[in-house]
């Protein structure tokens, strides 16, 4: 257990604070990532040295090398496995990086001196762009910690002065001589890798607090959608308690078993009528689209017979239909076809489809309802000859609270929910839905699910399935 004022907790929250935890991994990601890219530069450089110098020594020096790389491969495996918030693991990885950039860049300066000695005096062109390939390479692929960075920098730069120096303090020549210009062209290289570390180093650290920015955002969009959809929860569970009694009693007038009612109150009620059951769907919409989405509807599976789930739905739909005056036909096939699916799911899909065919058609109009077997799939369309659905209107018809035509210009009432709704129901029966339509002509929406082939029919029939969304 870690206790306030504790050092470990102390070093814990600095650990967190710099994300120090994130340029670690990050670090070493990338130093595995570039492994093939780092031995063909070792391997190139061995060979040529070992041809133009002292072939042991070479070889001597890049078995060191490759001894810190295999250190920097075993740290992969820690860094796996290191727990977030486990500083104690962290600070043990740091460690192990900072001993192997000693080694690796103690390698790699002792390698280059070593050839620049093996040089006459002056013209140590070979070792120092070697040494520049090898700062260049650390400051663009490093800089995730720039204490580390700094540690391997500081080494090629003691490597850069001493091959400098030992000319100079070996020879003492005159400031006019190569030797000197060579001094001081070092000099400007070694300025020059710093500067182009801290910019390499800069961008990274803008990467890293433009992650953190991201990841904080995103944070906030999910707790503000978890609030939005707590409050959506509250609100409808809310008003459908007293609005199922408002259409209740509504309904007792209306019908007129509490008391006849006088014409002039009958207009009135009519609407209230109306309303408070638009009222009841939206908000029966809202607490379905609420349940699919936290993956609380529950299926009940069972075998099913197409034919009478449409009649089902049609008749269920009849007397909105006789009221626009719409005439609704049905074609089935000869043979009966089954599926396995909720029966009031799929009825409340069908009644869907078919209350917008009947809304979206005009008046005196005619849908079809026709079921198609196409392999071993079977296919139910609702086909009406209605307004019709605009090209590319495909998110805003299955969207949440989307509807194709703008509100100011609409005659008919809805809520934008009921197609993703059924979209969603469809899809946890593994099946699809989807419209052609022609605008003006009239569209044809269908669903389509997986038939239960006849000889396993009878074994479906006797095992009904409960499964949860
Ligand atoms: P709504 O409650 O508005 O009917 P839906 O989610 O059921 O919402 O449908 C979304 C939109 O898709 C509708 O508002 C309508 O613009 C369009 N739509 C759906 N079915 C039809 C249809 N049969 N004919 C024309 N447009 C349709």
């Amino acid at each position: 257990m870690i206790f306030q004022g504790d050092p470990r907790a102390e070093w814990s929250n600095w650990f967190d604070s710099t994300g120090r935890e994130q340029r670690i991994k990050d670090y070493v990601h990338l130093t595995s990532k570039l492994i093939w890219q780092r031995q063909a530069i070792f391997l190139a450089a061995t060979l040529l040295a070992a041809f133009y110098f002292d072939p042991v020594r070479t070889l001597a020096c890049y078995s060191g090398v490759l001894f810190s790389e295999v250190l920097d491969m075993l740290l992969i495996p820690a860094v796996q496995k290191w727990k977030k918030g486990d500083a104690r693991t962290g600070r043990r990885i740091l460690m192990k990086i900072t001993i192997n950039t000693v080694i690796s860049a103690g390698t790699i300066s002792f390698f280059v001196i070593n050839v620049a000695q093996q040089q006459a005096i002056g013209g140590h062109f070979t070792p120092l762009f070697f040494l520049f390939a090898a700062s260049l390479f650390a400051a663009m692929n490093n800089n995730q910690m720039i204490g580390i960075l700094l540690l391997r920098l500081t080494i090629y730069g003691g490597a850069f002065v001493y091959i400098a120096f030992y000319d100079i303090l070996k020879y003492r020549p005159p400031l006019a001589s190569n030797v000197w210009l060579e001094f001081f062209t070092i000099a400007f290289v070694l300025y020059f890798i710093i500067d182009i570390s801290l910019v390499f180093y800069r961008s990274y650290q803008e990467r890293l607090e433009q992650m953190q920015l991201i990841r904080e955002e995103n944070e906030r969009t999910k707790a503000a959608y978890e609030i939005k959809t707590q409050f959506l929860s509250t609100v409808s569970h809310e008003l459908r308690t007293p609005l199922t009694s408002i259409k209740a009693s509504l309904d007792l007038l209306n019908t007129g078993v509490l008391g006849d009612v006088p014409d002039y109150l009958t207009p009135a009620l009519t609407i209230a009528a109306k309303n408070s059951q638009r009222l009841a769907n939206l908000i029966d919409d809202l607490l379905d689209l609420q349940k699919i989405e936290a993956g609380e509807m529950v299926f009940h599976f069972e075998a099913l017979n197409v034919g009478d789930l449409v009649k089902e739905a049609i008749e269920s739909t009849k007397s909105y239909g006789e009221r626009l005056g719409i005439h609704v036909t049905m074609v089935v096939p000869t043979e009966d076809v089954q599926i396995q699916g909720d029966q009031s799911r799929l009825i409340q899909v069908m009644n869907n489809l078919l209350s917008n065919a009947l809304k979206f058609s005009h008046e005196g109009g005619t849908v079809q309802v026709r079921i198609e077997r196409r392999g071993e799939r079977v296919r139910i369309c609702v086909q009406d000859d209605g307004v019709g659905i605009p090209e590319n209107s495909h998110d805003k018809v299955f969207g949440k609270f989307s509807q194709v035509d703008s509100s100011d210009i609409r005659r008919v009432g809805g809520t934008g929910l009921g197609m993703n709704i059924t979209r969603q129901i469809v899809e946890r029966h593994d099946g699809r839905v989807d419209y052609e339509s022609e605008l003006g002509r009239g569209s044809t929406f269908y669903v389509e699910f997986d038939r239960i082939p006849a000889a396993a029919k009878v074994e479906a029939e006797a095992q009904p399935l409960a499964v949860s969304a």
